[in-house]
Parts: C-alpha cells; structure tokens; sequence
C-alpha cells in the first residue's frame, strides 16, 4: 500500500480514551501549548514507542507527532465543511478501488478467552460499512497464530493492548504496514455501556477506511484537531465517527448513521 506521510497523520481509532469514555478533548488548547507540553500530554505506547492523541489518533513516531502538532497549530480557525475523509497533500487518504475490496486482516490468537468475540465483533462491524459502500473486509483467519504488524499476508492486524490508555485505536490508509494495526485495549471488554465493542470498532473501522473524526469539522465542538480532512457530506453531529463528549448528539452506541452511509458511498462509489 502507500505510504503517504505527509502532512498531519491520523491514525487512529479508537474511540477514547479513558476507560468509561471520555477522552480528554485537548486538542483545541493545542494552539496555545508548546511542542513540548503537547508531546507530554500524548501517550506513547510502550509496545509501538508511537504516540495516541485525541483518544485514538496514532501517530507512529515523534516526527509525526510533531507534524500533528504544527498542523494543528497553523491549521485553527479554517474549517471547511460531515462524514470527512483525510485529506493530505492535496489528495484524499483513501484506499483505491481494488484496495477496497480486499481489506485483509487477521485477528490474533493472543485475544485467548476474547478472540471468538473479537472476531465476530469485526465481522458484524465490518458488514455495516460494507453494505454502504462499496469497500470489502476478509478475515484471514489462517494469519491468526501468526498475527503481528511484520505479516505481509493481510493489510492489517488485530491485536491486543493491556492498556487502558483507550479502548482501541486504528490507522489510516496511508500508513505502512507495521502501524497499519487495529488494537483494542481489554478495557473494551468490559461493561462500556452505553457502547458495546461492536460500535468501538465501528468507528475504529471508519478510520481504517480514511475517515476523520467528525468533531475536527467544528471549532465550536471543543475537540478541533486540525484541517487536513475533506467533507463528504453536511456536518453530522450523531455520526459514528463523532465524540459524543464532543458535542455531539449520539448518546447511545456508536452507530452509522444515514449520513455516514452516504459519505461512506460517496468515498467508495
Ligand atoms: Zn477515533
């Protein structure tokens, strides 16, 4: 796949940071922090030495992270325009036609008791993105003992965290292979009511097919991250893709709504 880092890179997914689900909306106070303060408020993952902002934004090394940083900081008060696509460089961060189709993945083993509810969780959330558009996920499950970010045999792997920095988190379709992974913490499986696991990798899923988080679209969301990104459709404060601690007006599990299905088309005819 491509390697596209050039601008901010976002990666990824999950939805949020502590535990019971309120991430700490600090990026809009990013104008007014040093590189320094932003990079000790970020958690770097002890498995991956990358960095997790904005909940579950990966940014895989401090260079990104200080791309993340000054785009955020040059990009404020320039919003645009709902479901939106990562956009960098003068181009969308999106899979090709054929790319799409053929989302590998594997799901490691190492979930041990969770693996079978990992599993089906991917595939139920994976199923809605696939019925709005025109993107196909394949669980290759013959890579699960095997499951690591060094397997070439998938585009990306499922993997476990113990920490309970997030729930999950993704990457975008632009990263190289040994970031492009989808790890849930175990926080995820326990009571994350009013989500379930499922609507955590919805959203996950979303990033995983370019899309941002909906809240950067709006200052006024109190969780601005930057303007690298492209609107697919009107603005959507219940969409998937949408903090709810962010203003936003999904109170229930993260769900797609009508709109994130037409961008979804939109991006993936
Ligand atoms: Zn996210």
């Amino acid at each position: 796949m491509v390697k596209f880092h050039s601008v901010a890179l976002l990666a990824g997914l999950s939805i949020l940071g502590s535990a019971c689900g309120t991430p700490e909306p600090e990026t809009q106070d990013t104008q007014q922090v040093s590189f320094e303060e932003f990079r000790a408020s970020a958690h770097q993952e002890p498995e991956s030495g990358g960095f997790v902002v904005d909940g579950d934004i990966f940014l895989p090394t401090e260079s990104e992270l200080r791309e993340f940083y000054e785009q955020a900081v040059s990009g404020i008060g320039t919003q645009r325009d709902s479901l939106a696509v990562y956009y960098s460089g003068g181009r969308d961060i999106k899979w090709t036609a054929s790319q799409a189709l053929n989302l590998t993945y594997c799901v490691s083993t190492k979930f041990g008791t969770h693996y079978t509810r990992v599993v089906n969780a991917m595939r139920s959330a994976a199923a809605e993105w696939e019925a709005a558009a025109n993107v196909k996920f394949v669980h290759v499950s013959s890579q699960d003992s095997n499951c690591t970010n060094r397997n070439n045999n998938v585009v990306f792997d499922v993997n476990q965290t113990n920490s309970a920095q997030y729930l999950a988190r993704a990457f975008f379709p632009n990263y190289g292979r040994r970031d492009s992974n989808v790890i849930i913490s175990t926080s995820s499986f326990r009571n994350i009511s009013p989500w379930t696991l499922e609507g955590v990798i919805r959203h996950e899923l979303g990033h995983v097919l370019g899309f941002r988080h909906e809240h950067t679209r709006l200052t006024t969301t109190g969780c601005y991250e930057d303007n690298a990104w492209r609107a697919l459709t009107p603005y959507d404060a219940s969409s998937v893709m949408h903090y709810p601690q962010c203003s936003g007006t999904q109170t229930g599990d993260l769900v797609l709504t009508s709109t994130d299905r037409s961008g979804a088309r939109a991006l993936y005819p």
